[in-house]
């Protein structure tokens, strides 16, 4: 068994990036098990924008007491490899604009819109005029198919699998198919990430189960959010590394923190985590909210009660 990390190097790490770093080793290490990073760098634009950050992200990893097994693999090094998936798949060009989609469509569920089908069965003449307006993304045929995953914390979760892009209209691998080939590939069988993830996991899985790869155990576990119950961002404050140790808060003090919203001891080592039993972890499953303002009394607060 495998468990990975996979962060897309646009934008430093937040807290609650390191969080559910800490979680994947953890359920992956305490099993004795192989733990991966991945860096997901196929936005070539975003991530040309962001230069350095994928190196930044290993060493933070590394800060607060992360290792894991070699080599850490680069999206942008295995674009063949997603064009024969790809190409193994029941696709179809899609000429659609999001607006179009948008339009067409149901509103959006858990983020994502399902895509109605509009290009589905075109004609060959009609494929024909329509190439000659916009490049065409790539989509899976579905059938309608529906999906059932196990979570360790959400239970079974059934969804809807749409016709969703495969490739986008400038070539690039999507998201959700470069993630499945991977882990496929990569003989990932446990994927710990964040909860707004989970309603994209049936997709996913039933694409696995498309490709041949056998369906991981998934762990979604608590985003950490702001005072107002959004996803934590830039825009919130000192919440990477590198703003903590401006304000002179060094990566042990940051890790342990992480742990104290776990409801762990802030000073155990990597040895005393992995020995804990699994209940111990129950918390990860709960989101963790962040206040800039607070952090620094937060393992105080846990080493008082
Ligand atoms: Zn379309």
């Amino acid at each position: 068994m495998t468990g990975r990390f996979a962060p897309s190097p646009t934008s430093a790490m937040h807290l609650g990036n390191l969080r559910t770093a800490l979680l994947s080793w953890v359920f992956a290490r305490r099993e004795g098990e192989g733990f991966l990073v991945r860096i997901e760098d196929l936005d070539q634009q975003r991530v040309t924008a962001a230069h350095g950050v994928a190196d930044q992200q290993l060493t933070d990893l590394a800060a607060i007491g992360l290792e894991w097994d070699e080599p850490v693999v680069r999206q942008s090094d295995r674009l063949g490899l997603y064009r024969d998936a790809i190409t193994s798949l029941d696709t179809y060009e899609c000429y659609c604009t999001r607006r179009e989609v948008a339009e067409a469509s149901q509103a959006p569920h858990d983020g994502h819109r399902p895509y109605p089908g509009t290009c589905a069965n075109l004609s060959d003449s009609e494929r024909a005029q329509r190439r000659t307006q916009r490049p065409a993304a790539l989509r899976v045929r579905s059938e309608g198919a529906s999906f059932a995953i196990h979570d360790r914390y959400a239970g079974e979760v059934t969804g809807l699998v749409d016709d969703f892009v495969v490739a986008r209209g400038d070539g690039t691998p999507a998201y959700n198919l470069a993630v499945v080939v991977d882990d496929g590939l990569q003989g990932v069988s446990q994927v710990v990430r964040g909860d707004d993830l989970l309603s994209s996991a049936p997709r996913q899985a039933w694409l696995a189960d498309r490709l041949g790869f056998p369906v991981p155990e998934y762990m979604h576990v608590g985003l950490a959010v702001n005072a107002e119950g959004q996803r934590l961002a830039k825009r919130d404050g000192a919440v990477s590394l590198a703003d903590l140790a401006e304000l002179g808060h060094s990566a042990v003090e940051v890790r342990g923190w992480l742990l104290a919203s776990l409801d762990l001891e802030p000073g155990l080592t990597n040895a005393e985590l992995l020995q804990l039993p699994l209940e111990a972890w129950a918390a990860a499953a709960r989101r963790w909210v962040v206040d800039p303002d607070q952090l620094a009394g937060l393992v105080n607060r846990m080493s008082t009660t």
